[in-house]
């Protein structure tokens, strides 16, 4: 069979063409990058594990009427997604501060927001990813007013969703990115929920112990990186402990 057509490569994602029009395939690879890529290493088995990860955020998420671009996984490291404009903004939601919010404002991390704060930085990386304001991204045309208002309700929504459903499992969402793509049918518009939600992409602390269980352990070299994403998905009950067949619900913490 001819391999799919590539149609981009990112740091820690694939996309290739689709087998039906205004479809792609996202293929997650275990690269890792942080600070803008100047740090760059390989976390055994991340691809695997982010997949059914986003995977499974994505669902529940569209459980409750968010709108994604995910259809359904097709193996270990590949999903089946549909195609959208994505609009050129990484939207950082944070509840407590820690990382560039703490260097650039001074704020203890670990210190808990009066609430929650919605960010925006330009998808540029030129210019490694500036932060701009809503002002810019309207003059600018990244996207219009209409689409900001609704970025920013779904935004809110992911998040106090997310927060309760990791907080059953023990863990603090911190922070998190996400990106949002236009997607098109017949004249209609609709903003969805596009790229992934791992943790690649979002601060999870163990309730208890204040663990790092993402990425953060490989930025600051805390070691253990593999196991914090295992970890994740294992109390998300989606880590097969005896085989693909093994799989258990979310497991509670009291
Ligand atoms: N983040 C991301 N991609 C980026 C920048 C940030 O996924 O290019 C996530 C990061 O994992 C964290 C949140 O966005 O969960 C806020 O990141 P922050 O602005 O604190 O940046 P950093 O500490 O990575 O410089």
């Amino acid at each position: 069979m001819a391999r799919r057509r590539q149609l981009y490569e990112g740091k820690a994602k694939i996309l290739f063409e689709g087998p039906e029009p205004g479809t792609l395939v996202q293929y997650f690879k275990d690269d890792a990058t942080a600070f803008n890529a100047q740090k760059k290493g390989v976390i055994t088995g991340k691809g695997v594990l982010n997949n059914r990860i986003s995977e499974y955020l994505m669902l529940r998420l569209g459980e409750i009427g968010i709108p994604t671009h995910f259809i359904r996984r097709l193996n270990m490291r590949e999903q089946l997604i549909r195609e959208v404009e994505i609009i050129p903004l990484e939207i950082v939601v944070r509840n407590i501060a820690a990382g560039s919010l703490s260097t650039r404002l001074g704020i203890a991390e670990g210190t808990a927001l009066p609430r929650s704060i919605i960010e925006y930085y330009y998808k540029n990386d030129q210019l490694g990813d500036p932060m701009v304001a809503e002002e810019h991204i309207t003059a600018f045309g990244w996207a219009a007013p209409q689409d900001l208002d609704d970025i920013m309700g779904l935004s809110l929504r992911i998040n106090d969703f997310l927060c309760g459903l990791f907080l059953g499992i023990g863990i603090k969402l911190v922070d998190f990115k996400i990106e949002f793509g236009r997607l098109w049918e017949n004249e209609e518009m609709r903003i969805v929920l596009a790229d992934e939600i791992s943790p690649d992409s979002c601060r999870f602390w163990d309730i208890k112990t204040g663990e790092k269980l993402d990425k953060d352990r490989f930025r600051r070299d805390l070691g253990k990186v593999e196991e914090a994403y295992q970890e994740v998905a294992r109390r998300l009950g989606i880590l097969p402990e005896g085989g693909p067949r093994d799989l258990k619900g979310p497991e509670t913490m009291q």
